[in-house]
């Protein structure tokens, strides 16, 4: 599949598909799953600051919600599509499922460039988006959180905006909102953070030590960032990063060998995890193309930005070297190039599995505002590292039980569990 012609929804019911023959599942269930529950297509009119109007395309999609309310983050993006919106529905179904919180799975998008658009616009496109939606989400139907390009600012005009809407506070209606205003301590690092720790404890399987390990990243948004770090402190080495220059419009890879400082290059990035060229070379970095972040030779591979990075055209690119694949991106690897990577007897950390430290942190965050008491952050961290360990050995032992594919191994869980509550519930 060529970039070009990528249909992320396409891939998301392929994998299912695969899986659901494997269970020998039945129609209906196959029927039911491999397609989102529900799905609200709306338009967003905006005044600009120029004083002209603008319409926005939204969309939120409800994949299912057998487990529990619908959870999800909201992506604002150029590229945006209702398949990827779709996809990530799906892949969020899963991804609750794998960790085994009390959740289901939706995926929400505005077609927008946040680079071009300033705080006020934001914040129409972040009101109107809730205002189309008011009484099809909500803390005990669908639960929206960030992702791509939205952030805890956004994510608290959406709360006040639904609580205009209703009339009374839900801070439970959104995650990953600011801490002291129904933010949970731990949020922003949770993604990365969450990867590391299924990292490390891939690390102990193949008896290799953290301090022995490189690792080569794409992307450097939230999730890149709060991973590195957190790699770092487990004592390995990052030499390379890979972003998006929006000046540009060309990516770039950023290399250091003998390890990146991420404090350093955090001073001269923007907001969205652009970093300068200019500014990071006279650091001393290497400024390369963007794509030659996957041909480092290095032991791990942090794919952490968006979906189809990994495809057929540069999966032969990966070094004999690396020994683990952790993504931080949804669907960051197309089929044929995890067919490759399958052969090869890579350690794969599957998304769903790998990725899903964020949307635990937003359980946590919905439980703490039921309560109205908040947690430490050692509290929040420590209670992620338990779950994000048990669901790495959960998927790693029935993996090696079954002689599953790490990947296959983690859908096989979460879509059991998923079909088996739509089970129980009578609803099939
Ligand atoms: N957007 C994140 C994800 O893809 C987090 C979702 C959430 O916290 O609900 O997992």
């Amino acid at each position: 599949m060529s970039k070009k012609s990528f249909n992320p929804f396409e891939m998301a019911q392929a994998q299912f598909d695969k899986i659901a023959g494997l269970l020998n599942m039945d129609e209906a269930s196959r029927e039911l799953l491999r397609c989102p529950l529900r799905e609200y297509h709306f338009s967003i009119p905006i005044k600009m600051d120029d004083g002209s109007s603008k319409v926005f395309r939204g969309f939120r999609v409800q994949h299912n919600d057998a487990r529990g309310p619908g959870k999800g983050g909201i992506r604002f993006h150029p590229m945006e599509t209702i398949d990827t919106v779709r996809a990530l529905s799906m892949w969020m179904t899963w991804k609750t499922a794998v960790v085994d919180i009390p959740l289901g799975g939706s995926k929400g998008g505005v077609v927008c460039d946040p680079h071009n658009l300033s705080p006020r616009e934001l914040e129409q496109i972040a009101r109107g988006w809730v205002r189309q939606l008011a009484h099809n989400v909500g803390p005990l139907s669908d639960v929206p959180a960030p992702d791509v390009m939205t952030s805890p600012q956004i994510m608290l005009w959406m709360l006040d905006e639904y609580e205009i809407i209703h009339r009374a506070k839900y801070p439970g209606f959104i995650t990953g909102k600011p801490v002291g205003m129904g933010g949970s301590l731990g949020r922003v690092e949770a993604t990365g953070f969450g990867l590391i720790f299924t990292v490390r404890e891939a690390l102990k399987e193949l008896g290799i030590k953290p301090e022995d390990t490189i690792a080569s990243v794409e992307g450097f948004g939230n999730v890149a960032q709060y991973a590195i770090r957190l790699f770092n402190e487990i004592g390995g080495t990052v030499t390379a990063v890979s972003c998006w220059d929006q000046e540009d419009n060309t990516a770039y890879s950023f290399r250091k060998k003998d390890g990146i400082v991420i404090d350093q290059l955090l001073s001269v990035t923007d907001r969205f995890g652009g970093i300068n060229k200019n500014k990071a070379r006279d650091l001393g970095y290497e400024v390369l193309p963007g794509d030659e972040w996957i041909e480092q030779d290095v032991d791990i591979l942090i794919p952490a930005a968006l979906e189809n990075e990994i495809t057929a055209e540069n999966v032969g690119k990966i070094s004999p070297r690396v020994k683990i694949i952790a993504e931080g991106a949804n669907g960051p690897t197309s089929p044929e190039a995890d067919e490759v990577i399958k052969n090869r007897g890579i350690f794969i950390i599957p998304d769903l599995l790998a990725n899903a430290g964020g949307v635990t942190c937003s359980y946590f965050e919905q439980v703490q505002n039921s309560m109205n008491y908040y947690w430490q952050k050692d509290e929040v961290l420590g209670r992620l590292d338990i779950k994000m360990t048990n669901a790495f050995i959960a998927v790693s032992e029935l993996a090696k039980k079954r002689k599953l594919y790490m990947r296959d191994a983690a859908f096989v869980i979460a879509i059991n569990r998923v079909a088996q509550a739509c089970k129980d519930r009578g609803w099939i």
